[in-house]
């Protein structure tokens, strides 16, 4: 099992009790202590690659 401490509240949370709230059709894992965001999933998908293309081009421009 996961566990995380909130970098806000320091409370340790395992997964299972991080609230899971959908912000924009993301799924988000927030702090039942102080709300705040501590994980968002990505979807896994063509705009994950696109971005991680768009950021190695970025390093290749300035080597
Ligand atoms: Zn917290």
């Amino acid at each position: 099992m996961i566990r995380i401490v909130c970098p806000h509240c320091h409370t340790p949370l395992s997964s299972a009790e991080l609230e899971q709230v959908t912000i924009n059709g993301q799924l988000n894992l927030v702090c039942p202590e102080c709300s705040a965001v501590l994980v968002s999933e990505q979807q896994e998908g063509p705009e994950g690659h696109s971005i991680e293309e768009h950021y190695a081009d970025d390093l290749a421009a300035h080597a």
